[in-house]
Parts: structure tokens; sequence; C-alpha cells
């Protein structure tokens, strides 16, 4: 019988098995699949998904950073996965999101996760937002669209799926500039997975090394066992 935290760690394993050494957008998928999101649901949601996984694997406290836009400063701050997840399913009574442009009167469909997958190989925003119109608009997309509209457009998608993006109002503490501070869920969630992974990694290494141990022996010790012996053989 494994414990709790010996079973996040396989979790964990699994997890970073399946994405490690893949592109960012096969990487984000499997983390996706993993958190029980279906390609078809929205970007919100699937954000919501990952972070409920976020808080199994780790916990609800999570430590997060982003550099001030203004001095570059490093400015790390916590924040609370679980609380945050909570806000990030899409508002059930959204109308369906619409955009006026020239003449007419478009409705969009809200983008989902399958959507993302198409945005890889945009060069820059605006053919990243064209080619995203393009999916959730069909064939009624017009063929260029200025900066005004491209804006309306995102405030709207924004309005219908809020949880698509995740920002924290920072304050950076040397310069005291204020501003919204953007995270990407997946990548984030990739950083924590690999650091813990790579962390068991070594351990097994050290101990596999040391005594012989197999990769599935070392795992299964008890983590204050683990500890005492990575201790005796000098690797903690
Ligand atoms: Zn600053």
């Amino acid at each position: 019988m494994h414990s709790a935290a010996a079973r996040r760690e396989q979790d964990i394993l699994a997890l970073w098995d399946r994405a490690a050494g893949r592109a960012r957008r096969q990487r984000d998928d499997a983390l996706f699949t993993a958190a029980g999101a279906a390609p078809t649901d929205s970007i919100g949601a699937g954000n919501a998904a990952l972070l409920i996984l976020r808080t199994k694997l780790f916990g609800a406290p999570w430590q997060l950073r982003a550099a001030c836009p203004a001095c570059h400063t490093d400015c790390e701050f916590v924040a609370d996965s679980a609380v945050l997840a909570d806000g990030l399913a899409p508002p059930a009574d959204a109308a369906p999101p619409r955009i006026a442009l020239g003449d007419n009167e478009l409705t969009l469909r809200v983008p989902a996760l399958s959507d993302l997958a198409g945005l890889a190989a945009a060069p820059d925003r605006v053919a990243a937002a064209q080619s995203l119109l393009t999916r959730c608009l069909g064939d009624a997309t017009p063929a260029a669209l200025d900066q005004d509209a491209l804006d309306r457009i995102e405030a709207e998608l924004e309005r219908c799926d809020p949880g698509a993006i995740v920002a924290f109002a920072l304050d950076c503490p040397d310069c005291n500039h204020t501003w919204q501070a953007v995270i990407d869920i997946a990548p984030a969630l990739w950083v924590e997975v690999q650091a813990a992974a790579e962390r068991s990694l070594l351990e097994v290494d050290a101990l596999a090394r040391e005594y012989g141990w197999s990769e599935a022996e070392v795992l299964a010790l008890p983590r204050a066992r683990r500890a005492a012996y990575l201790q005796l053989v000098g690797a903690s």
C-alpha cells in the first residue's frame, strides 16, 4: 500500500514520461489530457482542469514568478491553485461571442483546446488571431483585420471565456511598478512537474548507484527513510 506522497510522486513521473522532450504544443496537450480536459473544452475549462491536477500533485499554494516589465526584476508571488481553479470555468449564461465587422454582425464559436494546435505555427499575434478566427468563424472570416477589430475580438472572447487568460496584479518591490502578469498555466505547471520529476530521478540515481536498488525499490521507500539514506550517501 503506497502512501499518498508516493502515489503523487508516481503520478508526477508518469506525467513527465508523457510530456518530456516534446514540443511545447504537444506537451501542453499531454498535460491537458492528463488533467481530464477534452479537446472540445474551452481554454478556461482546460486551465481549470490543469489547476485541479496541480493542486492534487503539489497542494494549493503555488509559487510563481514574473519579470517586472519596467526594471526586469524577477518578482516571486504565491497563488492558490485551488481557489484559482474555481474562478476559471466559463460563465454558464454567457451569450456566444458576437462581433460587428463593417456592416456584418458575426457570431463566433468560443475557441476550444483543439484550436490551440493551429496557433503554434503563427509567426505573430496578428497571424495567431487571424488563424484562431478562421477556425472559430469558418467561411465568414474576413481576409484581413485591422487592430481595432482584433482588439474587439480579443475583448469579446475574454468576456465569453475569462479563464482563458490568467493574470495577477503585481507590485514590483524594486521600482513600485504595478502591472498585470499573465501566467500561462500549462507551461507554469510543466516547470513544476519537471523540477519534481528531476528531483526524484536524481534521488533514484544516487541510491541505485550506492546500494544497487532498483528504481521501484527506491521509489517505494518511505519519504523519511529515503531522505535518511540520501543524507548517508551525501546526496542531500
Ligand atoms: Zn520593477
